[in-house]
């Protein structure tokens, strides 16, 4: 049983999230083809690559907080626009919230959500606008949660409370981004931050219940 990560271990972790992101560009496209200009997935790839070659360069010197910070500059660069600033800021942000040289599930809950709400101070939205965040708080409510340490069994909770999060969004009118202009018509549209975000949780989970741990 895995209770805490190390450098190695959280680095492994965001590779796989981004490259599960790099995976899924195609469903990202379409995405954002039904409710805003169609490039968050050119967009979410780019960074996500950034991010991979970031991760590569930090190397065996990895801590926690450092991977986080690399993957979020590389995002904030690399995929730009609104999901960059917003991807970006998430990332750093929750390294930002990381003293210590590893995480357990309690640590690593309170600096995701301190990314969150560094999201939220930033861009304005709440939960309920239909962006990234109603994937994003699920996922980290479901590692609030105490009653496990093991980070195999919180990655799988993690990541399908965001993808139940995700899919919610489907039912939701944006009030904030480009999916705004279309008002009622991007019901039945998932917004396409928020599956990323899913898509982020389902990787991370993979490499916590992976092979070796
Ligand atoms: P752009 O809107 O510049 O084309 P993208 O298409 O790459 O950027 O990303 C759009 C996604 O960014 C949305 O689906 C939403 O999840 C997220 N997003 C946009 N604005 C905000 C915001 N203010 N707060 C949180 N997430 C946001
Ligand atoms: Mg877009």
């Amino acid at each position: 049983m895995t209770q805490s990560l190390d450098g190695a271990a959280v680095a492994a972790m965001l590779r796989s999230a981004v490259e599960a992101v790099i995976a899924n560009e195609p469903a990202l496209t379409r995405a954002d083809q039904a409710t805003g200009d169609g490039d968050h997935g050119i967009g979410m790839a780019r960074g996500g690559k950034a991010a991979v070659a970031a991760l590569d360069k930090l190397g065996a010197a990895a801590t926690p907080k450092s991977a986080f910070i690399a993957v979020g500059r590389a995002i904030l660069a690399g995929t730009g626009g609104a999901a960059g600033a917003v991807f970006g800021t998430f990332f750093q942000a929750t390294g930002n919230a990381i003293a210590a040289d590893s995480v357990d599930r309690e640590s690593l809950a309170f600096a995701f959500d301190a990314g969150a709400k560094a999201v939220m101070a930033r861009g304005k939205a709440k939960p309920g606008d239909k962006t990234m965040l109603d994937a994003l708080f699920p996922a980290i409510e479901s590692l609030q949660q105490g009653d496990t340490a093991d980070f195999a069994v919180l990655g799988q909770r993690a990541a399908a409370a965001a993808k139940q999060g995700a899919e919610a969004t489907a039912t939701m009118v944006a009030t904030m981004g480009r999916a705004k202009m279309l008002g009622q018509r991007a019901i039945g549209h998932a917004d396409p931050g928020a599956l990323s975000v899913s898509f982020m949780f389902e990787g991370m989970a993979n490499a916590l219940a992976g092979p070796g741990r």
